[in-house]
């Protein structure tokens, strides 16, 4: 039986322009109501996250910097360190196209970057030689610390709620959630998510962008 949905946030309960789409919203409230757990894990920092917990009524932990920080019962529990992604980000911004992104100021455990798409392969090697992870989640590239990502978060999330693999349902719809699909957990994806995503989701929704959250909870029986 399901008791925690993971949700990802841009692309899954957003639209392409990253506006929530107020459907998701009116599903995880009824989910809430029946005592179903949400909890949502991010590429974006903390303050955002808290921001969506307290105006959402997130009733579970939220994530932000893809894993690497977690807020919960008015605590911030971090579980990285952000000092070796901001010196990588100083190097390869001198090398590269790479421009750190704004909301660095507020990141914690990783940087954030933009770049042309071009050097994405200089980038990602420079990386590997650093130790350090790169991925894009579609919206702005992420620079993180090994075993950083949202598969390490679900691993907090299931200590935390003595959780079994089968109690959790991820939804999510790009590479940065592929650390949490490799899981031997409940997998369901919008249309919109990438072919990645698409071939390790246990169900695949015909609709895209927060319209796939009603159909995917309907499809577990949990609305
Ligand atoms: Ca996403």
């Amino acid at each position: 039986m399901i008791k925690f949905i993971v949700l990802d946030v841009d692309g899954t309960i957003t639209d392409q322009n990253r506006i929530l789409n107020p459907e998701a919203i009116s599903c995880i409230r009824k989910g809430v109501e029946k005592g179903i757990h949400f909890s949502l894990v991010s590429g974006n920092v903390i303050p955002v996250m808290y921001g969506l917990k307290t105006f959402l009524g997130i009733n579970g932990p939220v994530f932000g910097e893809n894993g690497g920080i977690m807020y919960y019962n008015d605590k911030i529990e971090k579980f990285f360190d952000k000092t070796r992604p901001f010196s990588f980000l100083e190097y390869i911004s001198k090398k590269s196209s790479v421009k750190p992104y704004f909301t660095n100021q507020w990141r914690e455990t990783s940087a954030a970057f933009s770049m042309n798409s071009e050097d994405e392969n200089i980038v990602r090697k420079e990386a590997e030689k650093w130790r350090l992870e790169i991925v894009d989640s579609k919206f702005t590239w992420h620079i993180m610390n090994q075993k950083q990502n949202k598969g390490y978060a679900l691993g907090i999330l299931m200590k935390m709620f003595n959780l079994q693999w089968d109690e959790i349902l991820v939804i999510g719809d790009s590479d940065n959630d592929d650390a949490m699909f490799k899981l031997p957990v409940k997998k369901a994806s919008p249309f919109n998510a990438t072919d990645s995503i698409k071939s390790m989701s246990d169900y695949v929704s015909d609709k895209s962008y927060g319209y796939e959250i009603r159909d995917v909870m309907n499809k577990f029986n949990l609305l």
